[in-house]
C-alpha cells in the first residue's frame, strides 16, 4: 500500500478535545474521526487494527464451537418489554415501536427458541460481532467508551447448569487467549451479575493508569478482586490462591461473561423437551468483548511519546518501509516482502525524512525500514523495531532472513 495513497493525514498536535491517551494518538495519527462525544469512524489504518481483532475473536470463538451470524441493531420494542428491559435508561429510542440494541439478548433468544425443539438440539451458541448503542453519561475516553461501540456478543444456551458452567469455563479460557493474542494480560474477577441477571458474572480486566475499575490483583498468580468486593484483601495482603503479595490497580473492563440462568427463556416461552420428553426452560450464558474498546484499550497499554506500539497481532501493518528518495530500490524491497506475505505500507510520499520518521513512530508498526542513499552506499537498509527502538545496518541480502526471524520470535 503506497502511503501517498492511504486515506489518512497525522498530526502533530493532540486535538483540542482528546481526553485520553488512545483518543489522542489513533486521532493524531489518522487511525479514528472523534464525530461527536463517544462517536467514532474508524478510518482505513484504525479499521485494520479492528479487523485483525475481530478475526482473533472469531477464531477463538469457533473454536469453542460459537456460530457466528449478525442480528440488527434496530430491535423490536415489544421483545424487550417482555424481559422488562424496555425502559433502561441506557438505551436510545428511535420511535415508539424500536429499540437501537445496546445488547442482543431480546434477539437471539427468539432465533434459538426457532433452532431448539429437544435436548438433542442443545448445547448452541450463537455470536455476532456487531454495534451497540448505550446512553453513557461519560463518554470522554477515545474508544474505551463510545455510546456506539462494537461488540463481540455471544450467547449459549444448554439443557442443564452443569453443561452451561463447563461451556462457561471453555468461553474463559478462549478470552484469555483473545487478550493474549491482542498482546494483553487480562484478569479474570469474580463479579455481581449487573444488568443482566442477579447471578453471578465474570469481567477480564487489563491493568491501564486510565481505567474506570479498581482491582487488586497478583501479578504471579493472575488473581484478582474488584475493589468493592475485595473484602479484607488490600494492596500487600497475602494472595489468598498463591499467597505473593497483592497489588492494587486501576483497570479497563474488556470483557464480561454472565450466566443467565433462566431470565430470557422464561421471557420468552423457550422450553425443550428432556430425554423424558419433559419440557424444561432452557439455561443461557452471554459473552461479550468490547472489540472497539480494546482498539483504545491496546494503545492505553503501550505506547510511548512518540506514538502508539502495536503488538504484531494486530498491527495495521507489519512492515512500514521509508524511502528516502530511493523509490527504485524501495519498491523492489516491498514487492518481495508482500510477495513472502507480509502487509506492507510504503512511505514514498515527497516528504522530508523528518516528518516521515515521525509518522512512522507515530502509526506503531512493528518494523521499519529505512531505504536512503547513505544505507545503499554499504549495501544495506536501516532496520528499526519500533516497540525496542533498536536500530541496525541490515545487508539488502539478510533482509528477508531478519524480517523472518523478527515475526517468527513474535509468534
Ligand atoms: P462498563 O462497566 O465499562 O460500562 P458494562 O459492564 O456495562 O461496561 P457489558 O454490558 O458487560 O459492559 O458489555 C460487554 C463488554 O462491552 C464490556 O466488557 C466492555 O468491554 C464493552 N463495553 C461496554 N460498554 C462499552 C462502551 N460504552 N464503549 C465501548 N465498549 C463498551
Ligand atoms: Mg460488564
Amino acid at each position: 500500500m503506497k502511503q501517498s495513497h492511504l486515506a489518512a493525514r497525522t498530526d502533530k498536535n493532540a486535538p483540542h478535545d482528546a481526553e485520553s491517551v488512545n483518543a489522542e494518538l489513533l486521532t493524531r495519527a489518522g487511525f479514528v474521526k472523534k464525530e461527536m462525544a463517544g462517536v467514532y469512524s474508524f478510518l482505513p489504518l484504525g479499521f485494520r487494527v479492528l479487523r485483525k481483532i475481530e478475526q482473533i475473536i472469531r477464531e477463538e470463538m469457533n473454536a469453542v464451537g460459537a456460530q457466528e451470524g449478525l442480528m440488527p441493531v434496530l430491535t423490536p420494542r415489544e421483545n424487550w418489554v417482555k424481559t422488562g428491559r424496555a425502559t433502561v435508561d441506557i438505551g436510545y429510542t428511535p420511535t415508539e415501536n424500536t429499540i437501537l440494541s445496546w445488547s442482543h439478548e431480546e434477539m437471539v433468544t427468539p432465533i434459538a427458541k426457532d433452532l431448539v425443539r429437544s435436548y438433542r438440539d442443545l448445547p448452541l451458541c450463537l455470536y455476532h460481532i456487531q454495534a451497540k448503542f448505550r446512553n453513557e453519561p461519560r463518554a470522554k475516553s477515545g474508544l474505551l467508551r463510545g455510546r456506539e461501540f462494537i461488540m463481540k456478543d455471544a450467547y449459549s444456551f444448554h439443557a442443564n447448569q452443569e453443561d452451561f458452567e463447563a461451556y462457561y469455563e471453555q468461553m474463559a479460557h478462549a478470552y484469555f487467549r483473545v487478550f493474549e493474542r491482542c498482546g494483553l494480560r487480562a484478569y479474570r474477577i469474580q463479579a455481581g451479575g449487573g444488568d443482566f441477571t442477579d447471578k453471578f458474572s465474570d469481567e477480564f480486566s487489563v491493568i491501564a493508569k486510565c481505567g474506570e475499575d479498581t482491582m487488586i490483583f497478583c501479578e504471579k498468580c493472575g488473581f484478582a478482586q474488584n475493589t468493592e468486593v475485595a473484602g479484607t484483601l488490600t494492596k500487600g495482603s497475602d494472595c489468598p490462591k498463591c499467597s505473593a503479595k497483592l497489588d492494587e490497580t486501576k483497570c479497563i473492563e474488556v470483557g464480561n461473561i454472565f450466566d443467565l440462568g433462566t431470565k430470557f427463556s422464561e421471557a420468552f416461552d423457550f422450553r425443550f423437551a428432556d430425554a423424558e420428553g419433559k419440557n424444561q426452560p432452557v439455561i443461557m450464558g452471554c459473552y461479550g468483548i468490547g472489540v472497539s474498546r480494546l482498539v483504545g484499550t491496546i494503545v492505553e497499554a503501550s505506547s510511548d511519546e512518540n506514538g502508539m506500539i502495536w503488538p504484531h497481532s494486530v498491527a495495521p501493518f507489519h512492515l512500514h518501509i521509508l524511502s528516502l528518495k530511493e523509490d527504485e530500490t524501495a519498491e523492489k524491497i516491498v514487492a518481495d516482502l508482500e510477495q513472502e506475505g507480509y502487509e506492507v505500507l510504503f512511505d514514498e510520499r515527497n516528504e522530508s525524512p523528518g516528518k516521515k520518521f515521525a509518522d512512522s513512530d507515530l502509526f506503531g508498526i512493528p518494523m521499519r525500514v529505512v531505504v536512503s542513499k547513505r544505507s545503499l552506499e554499504q549495501d544495506s537498509v536501516e532496520v528499526k523495531i519500533r516497540a525496542t527502538g533498536e536500530t541496525k545496518l541490515v545487508l539488502m541480502s539478510e533482509l528477508a532472513q531478519t524480517v523472518e526471524d523478527f515475526f517468527a520470535s513474535k509468534k
